[in-house]
């Protein structure tokens, strides 16, 4: 038996086989081989086969990002017909004998060197361009394009480390629990693991072996560990753990149906937070108010090109009716760091946290930010909706967004295309700069959702993704709590609500003192929802 200690994500304890999976694309070792022209075979398929996914997204995205944005997949496809580089990885294979994919990773890194050199910004642009298209030969050398192959029953998922877009594709009948070695308990793929409700730990460590693939195992959300090889003690123990669990878990089912509201009588709303249409049935399950933040970007990240208006139209509509009548807010775009789609590679950035993500693609890209507010614009006549934008700093990039709204609605008007007139727009404040300005953004929208996990990372510099760094990442630092109390204070001021969608709404421990603030709606995980209800009852 084997017990590896981690941080526990989502609560839950669950028994099965195991079934580990290591990214291959980190594990690239530097080994020589002795057929030389098979691993120049292997290299000449993947080349062929980057070029053809490559046509595809320049075709593909053409109608979202325009011709010139689009180009840069054309580019990519030249480097990857460019003499210079392929001859360079068929010196590596054939003179030292290297495998395919090590001999990518040092053309990659010689180009990139070569690149960066001279003296030229418009020949130093191409690094990301090189190791973009590097890194897509590795995935195809290495079978890790979200290829893994996935277990045909319930078992425990195992890795170095998921990303959200792992998730976004595993078949949830068949996850019973997610355990990674790496990885840190609010980044996305957590953040998903909990709106989906898999019981999750992570930052295991380096034990965690793929020898352990297809072992009998009992992974304990509750206390963050993994157990390997239970034995028949440890075994019985745990399944009576489980049973006290769901039992706990039944008895707050009771409370579905009633109210959030204080001993003192105040009432506050709890939604739920979603990534996708069908989070809502989980959402509906637990008895949530409503939805306080469906992160859209899930929808672009599961898809395997952009999302259409239509397609996207589908979802919220399907989400709006699903919810009858009760608050839907639909966050716009929020790509970047830790989010990212396969056929949308922004250049590589040494802070991506702090970079080209979220309001801000969408605002450089008019085309893409419209596709996606004609769907909800659409959608709007089905509910209750809400729109949401992410990573405000400034008025101006709400006065941008109000443009664009307006030039969308002056096109569905002439199209007579009935959208809601009365639509409230509300930003995410999870920026130290948006706190700071929160008295004048609040006169320029209908309401405020506190994104605690970015603000926190940004007010205490702590990159949020770092595993490391985990034991200083605070959702509740002084310096924190008073940037909430100050976003309340002011959006109060000018009478509009607020509410906390990010991670620290889910703290028990805090939710007394929200309610003392005069938080209007908390909105958690959709496993969270009662629970919070039940602590909200029990407040002053
Ligand atoms: C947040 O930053 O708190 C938030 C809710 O947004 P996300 O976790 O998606 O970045
Ligand atoms: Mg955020």
């Amino acid at each position: 038996m084997v017990t590896l200690k981690g941080t526990k994500v989502v609560s839950g304890i669950v028994i099965g086989r195991l079934y580990v999976y290591m990214h291959p694309d980190k594990h690239i070792s530097r080994s020589t081989v002795e057929d030389r022209s098979a691993q120049i075979e292997l290299f000449n398929d993947a080349k062929k086969k980057a070029i053809e996914q490559l046509e595809e997204l320049h075709e593909s995205s053409i109608p979202y990002l325009g011709e010139l944005n689009a180009s840069i997949f054309v580019a990519q496809e030249m480097l990857l017909e460019d003499k210079q580089y392929i001859d360079y990885v068929y010196k590596q294979i054939r003179e030292s004998g290297y495998n395919a994919a090590y001999a990518v990773v040092l053309a990659s890194d010689e180009f990139s060197r070569l690149f960066t050199s001279i003296e030229d910004k418009y020949m130093q642009s191409h690094v990301a361009d090189v190791r973009d298209v590097s890194e897509r030969l590795l995935r195809i050398l290495c079978g890790a394009e979200g290829e893994m192959v996935q277990p045909l029953e319930p078992c425990i998922y195992a890795s170095d480390d998921f990303s959200a877009g792992d998730i976004v594709g595993f078949n949830r009948d068949n996850v019973l629990g997610l355990v990674t070695m790496f990885g840190s308990p609010v980044s996305h793929a957590s953040i998903l693991a909990g709106t989906m409700g898999i019981p999750s730990v992570v930052g295991i460590g380096q034990e965690m072996l793929s020898i352990y693939d297809g072992r009998y195992a009992i992974l304990d959300g509750v206390k963050g560990e993994l157990i390997i090889d239970p034995d028949k003690r440890t075994l019985d123990r745990m399944k009576r753990r489980q049973k006290e669990y769901e039992e706990r878990q039944r008895m707050l089912l009771l409370l579905k149906g009633k109210n959030n509201i204080t001993k003192s009588g105040k009432y506050i709303n709890v939604y739920a937070n979603i990534g996708s249409a069908e989070g809502v049935e989980t959402a509906l399950l637990y008895d949530a108010g409503g939805i306080g933040l469906f992160r859209s970007e899930f929808i672009y990240i599961e898809s395997l090109t952009f999302p259409t208006e239509e397609e996207q139209f589908q979802i919220y509509r399907e989400v709006l009716e699903k919810m009858r009548g009760r608050k839907v807010i639909i966050r716009t775009l929020d790509l970047g760091t830790d989010k990212q789609a396969s056929y949308f590679r922004p250049e590589k950035e040494n802070n991506p946290a702090m970079g080209y993500r979220a309001i801000r693609i969408s605002l450089s890209q008019p085309e893409l930010f419209k596709t996606q507010l004609r769907a909800l614009y659409r959608a709007s006549v089905y509910g209750n909706l809400d729109i949401l934008f992410p990573l405000i700093t400034s008025l101006d990039e709400i006065r941008h967004t109000k443009m664009i709204i307006k030039e969308v609605t002056d096109e569905l008007d002439a199209e007579n295309i009935e959208y809601r007139q009365d639509l409230r727009l509300g930003i995410m404040i999870e920026t130290p700069a948006a706190v700071m300005i929160s008295d004048k953004l609040a006169k320029e929208v209908d309401f405020f959702s506190i994104g605690t996990n970015d603000l926190t990372q940004f007010t205490l510099a702590i990159d949020r993704q770092n595993p490391k760094l985990e034991a200083y990442f605070n959702e509740i630092h002084p310096a924190v709590m008073k940037m909430i109390e100050m976003t309340v204070n002011n959006a109060h001021k000018a009478g509009i609500p607020v509410d906390i969608c990010g991670e620290a709404a889910a703290d028990l421990g805090q939710t007394q003192k929200f309610i003392d603030m005069g938080i209007d709606a908390l909105s958690v995980s959709p496993n969270m929802v009662l629970p919070l209800r039940k602590k909200i009852r029990e407040c002053e």
